[in-house]
């Protein structure tokens, strides 16, 4: 068989994103199985020693080896990419070594990064420790305020990182306004679509240059698996990150590919039904007088609600934050534990974008690392609480949170 003939699938011009999620792949090997074969293999047999040479040389397409590419990763990376309107994507391990696959291989010493000071803790404790090893210099600002980014604009500033909504305060950032400033300067603007996903926000339409995706997340949707991915123009994804994964190694998994690549098949539905929960739940939070505040871009008190609706579709996800009253916090810790620890049906676990509820506590898990000093200027304070919101019957979810909500003044 022509190798190139492998990867050929031929759909109509102009199909809705619905439609790409079901049928963008590969095609059918000559079984003719409906569902996606799953190539679970590390090797694939040579027809002989020349063709061998050609493909290991780059100069044919056709299967080598899984660290270069495997085609459950590649159906899974096709189907990501259209979705989210890129011309590629590349598939890695999970989502923080979509973060270091992206600054290995546009970053060296003595380039410098700006990113939002409320990201994902991990890609702070990535960017702002371990590169800056390597003389990457990363300056956090506000996630929100514009003005910042610009302010921090170096002649040797190469990559501007966003993550929008953000993990766990759900805060906003524009990211038009963002492209046109990395534009201008000369740099690339990549942003974290984790929360928000194809499904309710497109960054690239909007200017962005890259997007990271995390997809244990919503991608998969059923927590079973780590996945991540870039997606951007074929010259990053075939130049510079593709070569590179294939040196360094942080490779999806065929199988993650395989549970991912299906898992994108009802994003679109989940994300929808999931985010009517979560404003239902967002809206009850809001009138409980235990709480403090709630943070959800889907409310109207959100300070960035209109920007949010415009750049996502009018849909606030279904990821909400939420603090709980406390005069101090220590007071504020023993309440959110008392919240979590009363619940029946939410599961305590740090994860987010499953089909079942979540709860977290941001401040001694996903931003439990970081300095005391960091963790504030990601507003993350002990009283806080983060709900993923799955795909239960609402009034069972808001019974379970009721239960410790309702006697948060009597533990103290
Ligand atoms: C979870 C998460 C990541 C990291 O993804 P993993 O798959 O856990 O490595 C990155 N960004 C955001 C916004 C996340 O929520």
């Amino acid at each position: 068989m022509n190798p190139n003939e492998l990867n050929e699938q031929s759909l109509p011009e102009g199909l809705h994103p619905d439609t790409l999620a079901v049928r963008v792949s590969i095609p059918r090997s000559g079984y003719g199985e409906h569902s996606e074969a799953l190539y679970l293999t590390s090797c694939f047999v040579q027809p002989d020693a020349e063709t061998s040479a050609r493909r290991f040389a780059m100069q044919e397409e056709g299967y080598t080896y899984t660290r270069t590419s495997n085609p459950s990763v590649t159906a899974f990376e096709r189907r990501l990419a259209a979705l989210e309107g890129a011309e590629a994507a590349i598939a890695t391990a999970s989502g923080m070594s979509a973060i270091l696959l992206m600054a290995m291989g546009l970053l060296k010493a003595g380039d410098h990064v700006i990113a939002s000071q409320s990201m994902f803790g991990s890609t702070i404790k990535l960017l702002g420790s371990e590169f800056a090893r390597f003389g990457v210099q990363t300056s956090f600002v506000s996630q929100t305020d514009v003005a910042e980014w610009r302010a921090a604009l170096r002649p040797n500033t190469r990559l501007l990182f966003a993550e929008t909504p953000t993990n766990p305060l759900t805060e906003v950032c524009d990211i038009a306004a963002l492209a046109a400033i990395a534009k201008k300067a000369g740099a690339l603007l990549a942003v974290d679509n984790c929360f928000a996903t194809p499904a309710l926000q497109k960054p690239l339409a909007l200017g962005a240059d890259l997007i990271i995706h995390s997809g244990t997340k919503f991608l998969d949707g059923q927590g079973r698996v780590m996945a991540g991915a870039i997606c951007g123009s074929h010259q990053l994804i075939e130049q510079v990150f593709a070569p590179l994964i294939r040196t360094a190694g942080m490779v999806l998994s065929p199988f993650n590919a395989w549970v991912v690549h299906k898992g994108l098949e009802t994003l679109s539905l989940r994300v929808a039904a999931q985010s009517a929960n979560a404003l239902q739940i967002a809206t009850w939070l809001e009138k409980h007088p235990a709480v403090e505040r709630v943070f959800y871009p889907g409310l109207p008190s959100h300070p960035q609600h209109r920007l949010a609706m415009a750049q996502q579709g009018g849909v606030g996800g279904s990821v909400i934050a939420f603090s709980v009253k406390a005069a101090s916090p220590e007071q504020g810790r023993a309440r959110a534990f008392h919240v979590i620890d009363s619940t029946r049906v939410c599961s305590i676990a740090t994860n987010l974008g499953d089909v079942r509820t979540l709860l977290s506590h941001p401040a001694s898990t996903s931003h439990g690392r970081l300095s005391e000093a960091q963790r504030q200027a990601a507003g993350v304070g002990q009283g806080l609480i983060r709900l993923s919101i799955g795909l239960e019957h609402v009034p069972d979810i808001l019974r379970d949170l009721s239960h410790g909500l309702d006697s948060c003044g009597r533990i103290d």
